[in-house]
């Protein structure tokens, strides 16, 4: 909902991907990740790295929900002199880790970051959501068998499969399926899972916390625009278009999605899920 919120504001925003990823930041925020919402430079935290810097406005709103960030300050997205600007920047914005945006970096800084971290003798974590447009980069690959060669278990990759990217559908740009068996022969123990399923995605971090011995991934198939049917059916799903009458329509749906689904799930057990 923030993230409609921030794209009404600006008239436009990766809204689909935001909303896509909407569940899976809920739970890492709610869930996984060991942090302090009012120290977000923490020596112990564990680290979350969004090497794709264009879901910054789905981060922005997860950063909101857990404190991080005053809510308040949403409202400036995308604007002159704000501290959320529309692609992620380290330096601008508490708990934005990296820059990302050049795709396929954010594994090798994790890899590198989790390294770092282990010759500390610190038992912080190193996440890296990346998406599947991602899985196009030799970088990413490479990441991947360094860090499984380093027996890196401290480090935890979370994929976006919402299969598309930039130039179109993923299958047809680049076919990366298989790709849980890839991980697994780069080394890395792997879980794929509906990410927009808030109890498999609970299970499954509560399954890797207990992993050892090498990284893990957690291979998510998401949904573009995912609550909202009728962003969910758009074309052209990368970069969308949402008309001005079109924003208040969509957080009906998303608003109707919710309560369609209060009492059947955990996330809705304190009235309120997790994702305003
Ligand atoms: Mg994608």
């Amino acid at each position: 909902m923030h993230a409609l919120d921030m794209g009404e504001i600006q008239g436009q925003g990766y809204i689909g991907q935001a909303l896509g990823v909407a569940d899976i930041l809920a739970v890492v925020y709610k869930d996984a990740l060991n942090h302090r919402a009012d120290e977000p430079e923490w020596p112990r935290r564990d680290r979350f790295l969004l090497s794709i810097g264009h879901y910054a406005i789905a981060l922005y709103a997860a950063l909101a929900e857990a404190g991080v960030l005053d809510a308040g300050e949403l409202a400036t997205y995308g604007s002159d002199d704000s501290r959320l600007p529309m692609s992620g920047m380290a330096s601008y914005t508490p708990g934005m880790e990296i820059s990302g945006g050049s795709l396929g970096h954010g594994l090798g800084v994790a890899t590198g970051m989790a390294l770092g971290l282990r010759h500390q003798g610190s038992d912080a974590h190193v996440y890296n959501l990346l998406s599947d447009g991602e899985l196009d980069e030799g970088s990413t690959w490479e990441a991947a068998l360094a860090c499984a060669h380093h027996g890196l278990d401290n480090v935890t990759a979370i994929v976006d499969v919402n299969a598309l990217q930039a130039d179109g559908p993923t299958s047809g740009v680049l076919r990366t399926e298989p790709v849980t068996a890839k991980w697994e022969a780069f080394g890395w123990h792997a879980i794929r899972v509906d990410g927009n399923d808030i109890d498999a995605l609970v299970a499954a971090f509560d399954s890797l916390r207990e992993h050892r011995g090498s990284p893990a991934v957690l291979v998510c198939d998401t949904r573009i625009g995912c609550g909202v049917p009728m962003l969910e059916t758009r074309e052209k799903a990368h970069f969308m278009r949402v008309e001005e009458h079109e924003w208040q329509l969509a957080r009906e749906q998303l608003a109707q999605r919710h309560r369609t689904h209060s009492g059947s799930g955990r996330a809705t057990d304190q009235g309120e899920g997790p994702v305003r």
